[in-house]
């Protein structure tokens, strides 16, 4: 739930299980059990803007930067004035900032305090993005927490992690990978898996 939607008096929801994703969880299941909703259904549409529709933007974002100097250095100079003149900021990402890879600096993105993400490079963010302990925990030990998603990052580049608001949403832009020097924006963008523009993965060579 976005922080900025809600004023965590919880009073008017004492009835409800406290934590969103359970109340999400019950909300599911009264509606299945009625047989309002197909729960495989649910999850395809699900899966389809986690993992399909919304990260696409953003990686079309990440490919343009990387072969567009000019898009780059707007994206540095004002990250939402950049996206705003190519339409891509919307509601839940009002407010963006690019934040960049470099081999000395890694970037990751959390919102310790609910689930704030940037909706319209990125779509509807993961569970584990919304999980007490990825948001606790990232904070705390984030070389650890990467290395749970299978990133072993070199010591000698700093880890930064950044703590996203109502107000401002971040977008990691990962460094190019070797190879793909022939490349061009639109194969590239094969290349931007979700998590390298949240920070906990790197591009990958499409399947
Ligand atoms: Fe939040």
């Amino acid at each position: 739930m976005p922080h900025d939607s809600h004023d965590h008096d919880h009073g008017a929801h004492a009835l409800l299980p406290p934590d969103p994703a359970l109340r999400v969880r019950a909300l599911e299941t009264l509606l299945a059990r009625k047989g309002f909703v197909d729960p495989a259904a649910m999850d395809a549409i699900l899966d389809f803007y986690e993992n399909r529709i919304g990260p696409r933007i953003g990686a079309t974002v990440v490919a343009r930067a990387w072969t567009d100097p000019d898009f780059r250095a707007a994206l540095r100079e004002d990250s939402t004035a950049a996206l705003a003149a190519e339409g891509l900021l919307g509601r839940q990402g009002e407010h963006m900032v690019v934040v960049e890879n470099t081999p000395e600096v890694h970037n990751v993105v959390v919102c310790t305090l609910c689930s704030c993400y940037p909706w319209p490079l990125l779509g509807i963010p993961p569970s584990w993005y919304k999980s007490d302990a990825y948001r606790a925990r990232v904070v705390r030990e984030p070389r650890k927490v990467l290395s749970e998603f299978g990133l072993t990052l070199p010591e000698a580049q700093s880890v930064r992690v950044w703590d996203s608001t109502a107000e401002i949403r971040y977008l990691v832009l990962p460094m190019r990978p070797e190879g793909t020097e022939g490349l061009g924006a639109e194969a590239l963008a094969d290349w931007v898996t979700r998590n390298a523009m949240i920070g906990t993965g790197l591009p990958e060579r499409p399947q």
